[in-house]
Parts: structure tokens; sequence; C-alpha cells
């Protein structure tokens, strides 16, 4: 790693790539290991400093307190924005990374029912929420709603499993866009079935994360559904 990035802002520091492991075809595990104490919140992102000037958004799957900061990088199709980052990752025992990022973290001190809308990957962002709520759990009701394009896009499922004995509060529907012909769940795009499911959205907290033309369509039409404006959090809100 070059001496040039060096770390010195709050929450910005060197962090040791433990492992990457793979999930699905195109999604990978990443997990590091900060090399000083750093502090965030569930549903917060960190940024990978591919360079100077080149850094690099990913949800963190972990829950705070977690022995790693987890990531799931990756996607449908392989792009340059997963795959430069996880080459470096691979190519770098050791990355800089600032942590603790973003606005669409969990409310702590709120009593609604959660919606958890994943598209992809943005699962990353759903999973750190569902940990850090089955760590701690409290009296509201979690629905997880995942899309993905296929089965073979699915990871996680005995993860998933665990967390819902750890919290048998925890809904998860998963969505599948273009299945086969064996899969008995649901199907089509992921918040169109979740608006069959709860036209009203009304008195929710909903998170959402995924890929940007989903929470585009999703930020629009979820307002028309009853979702209040200052309960709807998504960090791509900011991008798009
Ligand atoms: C703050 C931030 C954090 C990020 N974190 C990560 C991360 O942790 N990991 C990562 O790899 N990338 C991350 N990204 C980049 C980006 O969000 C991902 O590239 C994206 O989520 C990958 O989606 P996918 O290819 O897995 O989903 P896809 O397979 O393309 O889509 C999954 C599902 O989303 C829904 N969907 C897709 N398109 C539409 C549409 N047009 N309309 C309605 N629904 C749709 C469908 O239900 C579909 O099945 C992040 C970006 C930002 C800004």
């Amino acid at each position: 790693m070059s001496e040039q990035f060096s770390a010195h802002a709050s929450n910005k520091v060197l962090a040791d790539v433990i492992s990457i492991d793979t999930l699905t075809a195109g999604v990978r595990r990443v997990r590091l290991k900060p090399q000083e104490a750093v502090h965030y919140l569930p549903g917060q992102y960190l940024q990978i400093f591919l360079s100077d000037s080149d850094k690099r958004p990913f949800s963190i799957a972990s829950a705070p307190g977690d022995e790693y900061i987890e990531l799931q990088i990756g996607g449908n199709v392989t792009d340059a924005y997963a795959g430069q980052a996880l080459t470096h990752l691979q190519d770098n025992p050791t990355v800089l990374i600032q942590v603790g990022l973003g606005e669409a973290y969990l409310r702590p001190d709120s009593n609604r029912p959660v919606i958890l809308l994943a598209g992809g990957t943005g699962f990353s962002y759903a999973c750190s929420i569902a940990k850090a709520m089955a760590q701690q759990p409290d009296g509201r009701a979690v629905k997880l709603y995942w899309g993905l394009r296929n089965e073979a896009a699915l990871y996680y499922q005995q993860e998933l499993a665990e967390l819902q004995e750890l919290r048998p509060g925890l809904q998860l529907v998963t969505v599948l866009q273009e299945p086969g012909q064996d899969w008995t769940g649901r199907t089509g795009l992921v918040h169109e079935a979740l608006l069959a499911d709860i036209p009203s959205l009304a008195g929710y907290d909903i998170y959402i994360a995924g890929p940007f033309p989903m929470v585009k369509a999703v930020r629009d039409v979820f307002l028309t559904a009853g979702a209040e404006r200052g309960h709807m959090y998504a960090d791509a809100f900011a991008w798009i």
C-alpha cells in the first residue's frame, strides 16, 4: 500500500483483509479487521480507498460489536465498481477505509414496525440492521423483503435461519425476478411483492438498499402508497 494513504481522520483507519469468500458466482464476502477501534451504526456504510481520489462505498453487513467488519461485494452483473474494489482487496493485505458513513442507519428510539427492502447486494445493508435487531430484541416487528434475479443469486440462507431463531418476529420474504420452474416462492420485482402484501405503508420505518434504478422506482411509488418521507431511509437517495 502506498505511503501517501495516511490514516488520520476520524474513523479512517487501516484494516487487515482477513478473508474473501465466495457467496455466489458474482458476490464475495469480505472480512476486514480494523487496526484501531472504529464506530458505526447498523445500516451505515464504509468507503474503501482505491487511491487518494477513488473511494467506493459499500454497506457494512456486520453489526456493531462483531469481531470483523463484513462486506458483501458484487452483484448480478460483474461491473467495474465492485470488480475493481475486489481486485484492490485481493492485492493488498491492508487497505484504507473510512467507516461509519451515511444517514440511513437503524433508528434506535423508534417503536414503529420496520420494513427492510433489499435488492441484490443491497441485502448487506439489511443484514446489518437485522443482525443488530436480533442481538437486542425489542418489540418491533421486522419484515425483510429481499429481491434477487434468480436462485443462483441467493446466499446467506443458513445465517438468515439463525437470525430468525434469535428474533422469531423477523419475517423474511424472498422474491425472485426470473425464477426457474421449481421455484415456489414469490416472483417479480421485490417492491411490487411488498406492495401486494402491504398496500398501505403508513406507520412503518422503511429501510431501502439496492441498485439505483430500484431505489429510484421505489421512492416515488412508496410515497404514493402512504409511506412518510421522514421515515424512508436510503443512502442511495443522495446519489439518485
Ligand atoms: C451507499 C452505497 C452502498 C453500497 N453498498 C454496496 C455493497 O455493499 N455491495 C455492493 O456490491 N454494491 C454496493 N453498492 C453499489 C450498488 O448499490 C450495487 O451495485 C447494487 O446494489 C447491486 O445490485 P445487484 O446487481 O445485486 O442487484 P440486481 O440483481 O440488479 O437486482 C436485484 C433486485 O432489485 C430489484 N430491481 C433491480 N432493478 C430494478 C428496477 N429498475 N426497478 C425495480 N426493481 C429493481 C429487483 O427486485 C431485482 O431482482 C453501494 C452503493 C452505495 C451508494
